[in-house]
């Protein structure tokens, strides 16, 4: 995961005191989310007049380490239903490709797995998630080209429970006529797969691309406020030097990163570790 932006950071300051204007405006720059970047300026003012590079690392590792979770429960089946996961997010973003990618990570763990295209809307988007789960040697199940994504999400899940999958993956769309369509569609989903779980579906994930910055943020914070995120996949790490986005999500809206994308293929998308992650960036 190439991300080296503060490492650039420490370059540049390196061998010299910090300018303190310079030091604001890179840590907005990094995508942690003005109140993050705020939060470590702060912090750094409090230490000294003047600091060093690795006096920015430091208090930024430090109050990186204080919001971020860095264990997360790995993903488990029930022992007698299907867990549900509900990917959602913007066209775009890799919401498709993450949700192929969720699948074959899965299998490769021996667990079984069913797909739902409930992107109903989007003929192509059902068309790409059928080849993908042809590959990767997963069931799918798809409806009517502009059919009822939430009818289809129902007998998915039936479906699932039926043949005892572990998991049951349902893609969504990503656009509709108005955002308040989008969101009413996503609530409909939620709802009627509850009317066989009370408890489904257990996790909704929004995917999100690390290159877009801020408007990754902004669509957390919608997605949130409508339907209530469990969780978000932040896709293109490998195409972008920052990654501040996973911390601004965590830390202005409380949602952890579960996974992320590293590339085109399959085998691009690795568990969120946040030491790991943290050690990276720095
Ligand atoms: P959707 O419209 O959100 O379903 O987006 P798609 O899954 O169709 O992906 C959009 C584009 O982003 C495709 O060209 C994908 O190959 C690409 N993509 C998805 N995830 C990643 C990633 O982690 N890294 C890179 N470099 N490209 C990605």
């Amino acid at each position: 995961m190439p991300l080296g932006f503060f490492k650039s950071l420490v370059q540049k300051f390196s061998g010299k005191p910090v300018d303190w204007d310079e030091l604001e405006e890179t840590l907005i720059r990094a995508d942690l989310g003005v109140p993050m970047a705020m939060k470590i300026y702060n912090a750094l003012k409090g230490r000294a007049e003047e600091i060093t590079a690795k006096d920015v690392v430091e208090v930024t590792r430090e109050e990186i380490y204080r919001v971020m979770p860095l264990d997360h429960p790995p993903l488990r089946p029930f022992a007698n239903k299907p867990k549900t996961i509900l990917v959602v997010g913007v066209n775009g973003t890799g919401k498709t490709t993450s949700t192929a990618k969720l699948a074959h990570y899965l299998k490769s763990k021996r667990h079984t797995v069913l797909l739902a295209a409930a992107d109903t809307f989007r003929a192509a988007a059902i068309e790409q998630l059928g080849v993908w789960a042809e590959r990767i040697g997963v069931e799918m199940i798809k409806g009517q080209y502009n059919g009822d994504p939430a009818a289809l999400c129902y007998d998915a899940y039936a479906r699932a429970d039926r043949q005892n999958i572990e998991f049951l993956i349902c893609d969504t769309a990503g656009r509709l006529h108005t955002k308040s369509n989008l969101m009413g569609e996503l609530e409909k989903i939620k709802r009627t797969l509850a009317k066989h779980d009370p408890t489904a579906p257990d996790e909704i994930w929004l995917v999100v691309d690390a290159t877009t910055g801020s408007n990754a943020l902004v669509q957390a914070r919608e997605f949130h406020q409508s339907i209530g995120l469990t969780g978000v996949i932040v896709t293109k790490l490998d195409g972008s030097g920052k990654g501040g986005i996973v911390i601004a999500i965590q830390n202005e809206l409380g949602i952890p990163t579960r996974f992320v994308g590293t590339g085109e293929k399959l085998g691009d998308l690795e568990p969120f570790d946040g030491r790991k992650f943290i050690e990276q960036m720095l």
